[in-house]
C-alpha cells in the first residue's frame, strides 16, 4: 500500500484543513502525529479527535525521501510537485488566502500573503522543465479540475511567474 507523500508539515495541514471531518464538517482537531509502519511500509500519521463531534479522525501519508528543510513559514515541500493537493487546488488556496489578507495587521499580513505566494510556487512545480503550462496529470481532484475548467490560461507559466512575481513584492513589503 503507498500513500501519498506530505512532504513537510505544512503541507500536511493544508491537507488536514481542506479535508474536514466527515461526520461533522468540523475542520478543527488537534492532532498528534507519529510514524507508524503499515504493511511494511512507514507512514506518517495524523491522528486526533474531531473538536466538533469527536469522532476519532486519522490520516496517512507517505514519508518523502528528502524530507524538505523549514525555510520559514510555510515550507510546503521541496522542488518535487505535491502528491496531496494538485496545481488546481494550490491556486484555489493562493486565491482564498489572497481574498483574507487583514487590513491593519501587518504581521498576519506578512503570513497570508507568504502562504498564497508560496502556493502560487506549487503550481509551477507541476511545470516539467521546457513546457509552459501545467500537464493534465497536475490536475485530478474535482476542486483543481474545475479551477482549470474555468480558467485554464491561468496554468500558462508566464501568466504564474507574473503572479508570483506579484505576492513576491507584496511579501517584501510587509516584511
Ligand atoms: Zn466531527
Amino acid at each position: 500500500m503507498t500513500f501519498a507523500v506530505a512532504r513537510a508539515r505544512d503541507e500536511a495541514h493544508l491537507y488536514l484543513d481542506l479535508h474536514p471531518c466527515k461526520q461533522c464538517g468540523s475542520a478543527e482537531t488537534t492532532w498528534g502525529r507519529g510514524v507508524v509502519s503499515v504493511q511494511g511500509e512507514l507512514a506518517d500519521r495524523y491522528a486526533g479527535t474531531c473538536d466538533g463531534c469527536g469522532a476519532e479522525r486519522e490520516f496517512l501519508f507517505g514519508l518523502p525521501e528528502r524530507p524538505a528543510p523549514p525555510v520559514g513559514y510555510p515550507t510546503f515541500g521541496g522542488r518535487e510537485p505535491s502528491q496531496l493537493l494538485d496545481a488546481g487546488e494550490w491556486l484555489w488556496v493562493a486565491d482564498l488566502t489572497a481574498s483574507n489578507v487583514p487590513a491593519g495587521d501587518r504581521a498576519e499580513a506578512h503570513r497570508v500573503l507568504s502562504v498564497a505566494g508560496a502556493a502560487v510556487e506549487e503550481v509551477i512545480k507541476f511545470i516539467p522543465p521546457g513546457q509552459d503550462e501545467v500537464p493534465d496529470d497536475g490536475f485530478w481532484s474535482e476542486r483543481g479540475l474545475r479551477m482549470r475548467e474555468v480558467e485554464p490560461g491561468r496554468f500558462q507559466l508566464d501568466r504564474l511567474l507574473v503572479v508570483r512575481d506579484t505576492y513576491r513584492d507584496l511579501v517584501a513589503r510587509y516584511a
